[in-house]
């Protein structure tokens, strides 16, 4: 497997925005950018479709520099949020279109195009009006038309934004085990964290044109770099510490009272945000690390979201299974973290933003 496979380097300008990014994206691979509204993700993907052109900066798709090259003669396939497709043809002509332009002899034509249909399980569609269609088959037939002149490099810009939520994660998942199958290389924006951790073999979070963090959607999730990725991607505690290394790992502290050990830990000595996850904050029946007063309850179906307000002052988050039968507002919890669960951000990681 190349790593290398898709290359990009570029800088594009807009008045009163900046967008810098560099990372390579591996063959095969599918791989997220996300990040809330303005951030660049889809000027990111214009860019490496060819739709825009970088101010400074190169794009290499399978060793080959794009940079130049017109988004037609890029071999890269499209999928967008609003399906873009050709009203005046049938289901089998949007497929058919792409071959057409790249002139493929007809036989080889219908061959592909009910290679495609079988594929998405659309074939009792195939002479269908786009009009006659629902939402989620509409994005059936833009994906395949996508697909149907094998790319180099998918591209799908929040293709699934406009659907049910039902309709949505069920496309999601057979995008995801098509593309396992089939191996293209695919790139997918989304601002929805929820739908890049659960698609991405990795994925970008980006911010203000920046990219912020690039990992597997565990790395960034558990081990976040900058508090505005451990909050974009979930709900977290932050809060602030002091931590000093010890012989035998490193102690953190949040005030004089309340100190917490992680053996075996190395870690500069400094100013940090420990970062937890309120899964990670539990009620214990050892010495706990901090006591507090149950202040919000909220029933979740599966559990329940729970804020403790603590003696030293925080708001803490967390969240309990079914079985916490006892919980009533005003009752004193002692609560701990989950052990290996938290993570230090360095304070200096979040200036610049
Ligand atoms: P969303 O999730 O809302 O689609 P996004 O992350 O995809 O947002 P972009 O559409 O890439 O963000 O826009 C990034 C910034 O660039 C925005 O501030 C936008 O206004 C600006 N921008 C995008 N295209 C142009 C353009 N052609 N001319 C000027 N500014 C632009």
């Amino acid at each position: 497997m190349n790593k290398d496979y898709l290359q990009i380097e570029v800088e594009k300008n807009y008045p009163g925005f900046q967008l810098v990014a560099e990372f390579t994206v591996s063959e095969g691979e599918f791989f997220s950018l996300v990040g809330p509204s303005g951030c660049g993700k889809t000027t990111l993907l214009r860019l490496i479709s060819g739709l825009e052109q970088p101010d400074r900066g190169r794009i290499i798709l399978d060793g080959w520099d794009v940079t130049a090259v017109s988004p037609a003669d890029r071999k890269i396939g499209l999928v967008f949020q609003d399906y873009a497709l050709f009203p005046h043809l049938t289901v089998a002509g949007n497929i058919e279109y792409g071959l057409k332009v790249r002139r493929l002899p007809v036989e080889q034509r219908r061959a592909r195009v009910e290679e495609l249909l079988a594929l998405f399980e659309i074939e009792g569609l195939k002479n269908r009006n786009i009009q006659e269609l629902s939402g989620g088959e509409r994005q059936r037939v833009a994906l395949a038309r996508a697909l149907a002149p094998q790319p180099c490099l998918l591209l799908m810009d929040e293709p699934f934004a406009a659907l049910d939520y039902g309709i949505r994660r069920r496309l999601r998942r057979e995008l995801r085990e098509l593309q396992e199958r089939l191996g293209f290389t695919t790139i997918f924006v989304t601002h929805q964290q929820e739908e890049a951790l659960s698609l991405s073999a990795r994925l970008a979070v980006m911010k203000n044109g920046r990219i912020m963090q690039i990992g597997t959607a565990a790395e960034v999730y558990c081990n976040p770099v900058h508090s505005f990725v451990a909050e974009f991607l979930g709900d977290a505690n932050l809060i602030p510490c002091e931590v000093q290394s010890t012989d035998a790992g490193i102690t953190i502290t949040f005030d004089e009272a309340t100190v917490f050990t992680m053996p075996g830990s190395k870690q500069k000595p400094g100013s940090y945000l420990l970062m937890i996850r309120p899964e990670d904050v539990m009620i214990t029946d050892h010495t706990p690390l901090f006591t507090g007063e149950l202040v919000t309850l909220e029933y979740l179906g599966h559990g329940y979201y729970l804020e403790v307000k603590t003696t030293n002052g925080l708001l803490l988050k967390m969240v309990t299974g079914k079985e916490e039968q006892e919980l009533v507002k005003g009752r004193w919890l002692p609560l701990t973290f989950r052990s290996g669960a938290p993570k230090l951000i360095p304070i200096k990681a979040q200036v610049s933003t």
